[in-house]
Parts: C-alpha cells; sequence; structure tokens
C-alpha cells in the first residue's frame, strides 16, 4: 500500500469487535474439524441462508431510481396537498419500474404490463401512487385478482406458464379485453422504462382547502418519446441480456442522462360522476380526453441511482395506502382492496416496521403509539417517553383535526353487484382498436395476440375471439388472419 492510500476501516463483527482473520476458519489441527466455537463462522453461514426476503408475488423484477418532482402549473384550486403547494416547489421522490408476472429472475424485454410505483417524500407525509405503464386493469372487482394472477402464474403440475389459463380467464371476463389490447400493442414492450408513461390508472380524489371535492386519474407523459421492440426483437436481446432494463435506466442516469415526465391530471367535479355514461371509477375504463382533458401539473426527472439496489429498491415498499391531505380514495373497488393488500404484503415482505426503513421513512417528523413489534429500531415516536397509550395527559402527540378529509356521501343497496351484465366492456377498447391505433400498429396487435394465443387449447381461443368480433369484427378478423399465417408459416418449415 502507498503512503498516501487511506488505510481501509478495520473489519468487525456485527457487535463491533475487530476480526482477526476473515480467510482460515478454526480448526483442530491443519487437517480439520472446525471448531463450534467459531462464532464467526456460523454468523457468515447463517447470514447467507437469510440474505433472501420474500419475492413479491407481483412485480418482483424492478428497477428504481430517485429524482425530483417540481410543480410546474398552479392546481391549488383542486388540491390543498403541499407538494402542490406552489409554482417551482420540489419534492424528493423515488421510482420503481417492474414487470408484473416474472419472477426475480425474469428477463426484462418480456411482453407484459409495466408496474409505475412512485413514492414522493411530501413535507406532509409520504404520497406513493402505485400505477402502470397503462390507464387501464384486467379487472375490475378485487375478488377476481387473486383469480386473474393465478393465471399469469405458473401451471401447478407442469410448472409452466399456461396461455390456455390466460385466454380461458380471458375470454370469461371481457372487461380485460382493453388491458389486453394495450399489453399486445406496441405500448406493451416498450424499449426500456424511459420510453414508456405512467398512470395512477384508479379513480384517486382531490380536495382544495374549501373543502370541495373533484375524482382525478393521474398521467405522466414520457418526454423521451415512445419507442417499443417487436416479440423477434426482444427474443434477440433477452438471448444477449436478460438485465437490459437496469442496464438502460441505470447506465442513463450514471452517464447523466437523466429521464424526465410531465404530470397531468384529469379532473372531474364530484357530481360529474352521477352523469357520466360509463362508471368513473371502473378500473377497466379511461375518462375520454376530450371529455376530460389533461392538465399539466409538474415533471418529474429522476437523477440519482440507488446505493445499494437491496435496501433502497427490493425493500422500498409502496402502497395506496400512504396518501395525504389534499388527495383521497374514491369509491374504485381495486383502489379499496389495494388500499389493504399492498400494504400488508409489505408486512408479510418486510416486516411490521417496513415504514421506518431509511428508504420507505417520511423525510417530516413521524409520531405514532405503534408499539414493540419485531425488529423494532426506533424505539418510541410518541413524542414524550411517558406518553404510551392515548390519549394522555404527559405531551404525546394529538390528532390535529384541520387534516380532516370532508365528508363523501354514499348511497345505493349493500349487494355483490352483477356488474358485468350492466356495463359496455367493447366500446374503449373499439375506440383503441378502431379510431386511435394505425394499419400498421393494428398489424402488429393482431400478430401478438396470435402469439400469445400458442399452445392454448382451441376451446378457450374460440370463446374469446367470440369477444374479439363483438368489439370490432375486423379485430376478429385481423386475429384470426394472424393465426392462419403464422400456421401456414409453421406447416411450411416443416
Ligand atoms: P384520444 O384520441 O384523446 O387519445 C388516445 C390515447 O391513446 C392517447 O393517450 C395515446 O397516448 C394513447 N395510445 C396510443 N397508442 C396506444 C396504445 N397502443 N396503447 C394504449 N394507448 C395508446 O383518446 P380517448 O381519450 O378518446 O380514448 C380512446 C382510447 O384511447 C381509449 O378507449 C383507450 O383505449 C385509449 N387511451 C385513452 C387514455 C385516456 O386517458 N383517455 C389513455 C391511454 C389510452 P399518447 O398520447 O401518449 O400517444
Amino acid at each position: 500500500m502507498s503512503q498516501d492510500t487511506p488505510r481501509p476501516p478495520r473489519m468487525t463483527t456485527t457487535a463491533g469487535a475487530p476480526i482477526a482473520s476473515n480467510q482460515h476458519s478454526e480448526t483442530a489441527g491443519d487437517r480439520g474439524p472446525v471448531l463450534m466455537q467459531d462464532y464467526q463462522l456460523l454468523e457468515k453461514l447463517a447470514h447467507q441462508n437469510r440474505e433472501r426476503i420474500p419475492e413479491r408475488v407481483v412485480h418482483a423484477k424492478g428497477w428504481g431510481a430517485f429524482g425530483t418532482f417540481t410543480v410546474t402549473q398552479d392546481i391549488t384550486q383542486y388540491s390543498c396537498a403541499s407538494i402542490f403547494g406552489a409554482v417551482g416547489k420540489t419534492t424528493p421522490m423515488l421510482a420503481r419500474f417492474s414487470t408484473v408476472a416474472g419472477e426475480m429472475g425474469a428477463a426484462d424485454h418480456e411482453r407484459d404490463v409495466r408496474g409505475f410505483a412512485l413514492k414522493f417524500y411530501t413535507d406532509e407525509g409520504n404520497w406513493d401512487l402505485v400505477g402502470n405503464n397503462t390507464p387501464v386493469f384486467f379487472v375490475r372487482d378485487p375478488l377476481k385478482f387473486p383469480d386473474f394472477i393465478h393465471t399469469q402464474k405458473r401451471h401447478p403440475r407442469t410448472n409452466l406458464r399456461s396461455p390456455t389459463a390466460m385466454w380461458d380467464f380471458w375470454g370469461q371476463v371481457p372487461e380485460s379485453l382493453h388491458q389486453v389490447t394495450i399489453l399486445m400493442s406496441d405500448r406493451g414492450l416498450p424499449q426500456d422504462p424511459t420510453f414508456m408513461d405512467g398512470f395512477g390508472s384508479h379513480t384517486y380524489s382531490f380536495w382544495n382547502k374549501d373543502g370541495e371535492r373533484f375524482w382525478v386519474k393521474f398521467h405522466f407523459k414520457t418526454r423521451q418519446g415512445h419507442r417499443f421492440y417487436t416479440n423477434g426483437q426482444a427474443a434477440e436481446i433477452i438471448g444477449h441480456t436478460r438485465e437490459g432494463y437496469q442496464e438502460a435506466l441505470f447506465g442513463k442516469i450514471e452517464r447523466g442522462e437523466f429521464p424526465r415526465w410531465t404530470m397531468y391530471v384529469q379532473i372531474m367535479p364530484e357530481l360529474d360522476a352521477e352523469k357520466t355514461p360509463y362508471d368513473p371509477f371502473d378500473l377497466t375504463k379511461v375518462w375520454p380526453h376530450a371529455d376530460y382533458p389533461l392538465i399539466e401539473v409538474g415533471e418529474f426527472e429522476l437523477n440519482r441511482n440507488a446505493d445499494n439496489y437491496f435496501a433502497q429498491i427490493e425493500q422500498a415498499a409502496f402502497s395506496p395506502s400512504n396518501k395525504v391531505r389534499g388527495i383521497g380514495y374514491s369509491p374504485d373497488k381495486m383502489l379499496q382492496a389495494r388500499v389493504f393488500s399492498y400494504a400488508d404484503a409489505h408486512r408479510y415482505r418486510l416486516g411490521t416496521h417496513y415504514e421506518h426503513l431509511p428508504v420507505n421513512a417520511p423525510k417530516c417528523p413521524v409520531h405514532h403509539y405503534h408499539k414493540d413489534g419485531q425488529m423494532n429500531f426506533f424505539g418510541q415516536v410518541t413524542g414524550s417517553t411517558d406518553a404510551y397509550y392515548e390519549p394522555n395527559s404527559r405531551g404525546g402527540a394529538v390528532e390535529d383535526p384541520s387534516f380532516a378529509e370532508p365528508p363523501l356521501r354514499l348511497s345505493g343497496v349493500a349487494a355483490r353487484q352483477p356488474h358485468r351484465q350492466l356495463i359496455d366492456d367493447y366500446e374503449q377498447p373499439r375506440a383503441l382498436h378502431d379510431r386511435v391505433l394505425n394499419d400498421e400498429e393494428r398489424g402488429r396487435l393482431y400478430k401478438n395476440i396470435a402469439a400469445a394465443m400458442e399452445g392454448a387449447d382451441e376451446d378457450v381461443i374460440e370463446r374469446a375471439l367470440v369477444h374479439f368480433d363483438c368489439i370490432s369484427p375486423a379485430y376478429g378478423a385481423g386475429i384470426r388472419a394472424a393465426r392462419a399465417e403464422k400456421a401456414a408459416k409453421a406447416v411450411a418449415a416443416e
């Protein structure tokens, strides 16, 4: 070591005692056996066994980075959220993008919906927006969420993913075909996470300082433009690297090429919800732009990579339950269920006190009365030593009614509502297919669907095709033609 190279720090046990050797186990004689008292050896092996935590059941493979959100337009007439308090105000944030179905080791360039999860460390608490790169989802009722996810995961016997299961489900749940259309279109395989839009997807609510409520949809438009790969191009890339998204996002930020997105909202006055021809709280529907135009709010830039992927991206816990003053939920059934299930997934995956891990911890003061539990490393945060219950007269933290959300009027009978008979699930995918996509995009859509149907049983394919016919006769016919072309090519290749 040269004289000016700083001496590295001394290695210690986790209890802080300096370690004399990290190269040789302690043995009886030079041929062994090893001694039970070599605690450092036991500690290393025991730690290694515990290096993995349960992977997320969905969105296991992800890529993330830190950044900054900046307000560019005043929307204080809609929301009193502190994050939107003044034009130019900045808030630190974290983004994690992901695929949905693949496990931790899955290839990045697979056709799949991409998770688009954002955590804003606002000065009035953390606000998480846990969305996707699509404005809609496959199901509108959370009772069907576990069933849907099972179709995306492995068959219990073959341990392979099953096209039959996917198309069997989709063919019997026609509200899913809007999302299926987006997934099978060019937007279902972005070149990397910087080339896709993000959506809050659910309907949320805003309220302003006068207590007026508005329903709101969040949109994040990529400033990098949309770029996609075809299935063939992606297969070639996966042959070279399974980590293309991590390489792209990490590499761009390391090079100072910071990706940016513009945040927009669609705003619906509270009582409009009773007038729209579609249910504005249905997660399988968008609000047409012509009815509710995009209003610019701000922009975010990702400009800092994590120092440690596990601590800051794998342990990042995003949950729609994290909301702040001025931003609320809506009657959206899927959102209501995710408010429970996301926080619960993190309790299971990371432990009871996951919110206190540095990446999840708010950057504003935190005071609560939760007590003890596994891995409590922060002690008591009630604000006073003797105040470990509430109410107390010992100086513990107290509620602040000025943060209360305005009351929401609800009506209707409590029942399991048969929504599928009442709702037109074909109109919005029809608008996308017939009006938004051009001929070339439609051609690739048909081919992608034909490819995704490969290996599925014919009866489930036929049932699904009937629904594509209902969306648009040209849609069903296009898929049939693509399937016939694929079959003819396979025969010719034999
Ligand atoms: P508009 O004609 O005003 O806008 C069309 C929208 O479709 C744009 O947001 C466009 O995104 C987006 N788009 C383009 N290609 C694709 C694709 N392959 N997959 C998904 N979205 C795509 O439409 P309307 O508001 O009247 O809605 C018509 C249809 O457009 C909807 O039924 C829905 O399927 C789709 N759509 C609507 C959105 C909305 O919030 N209203 C959002 C996204 C899709 P971009 O501007 O980035 O090109």
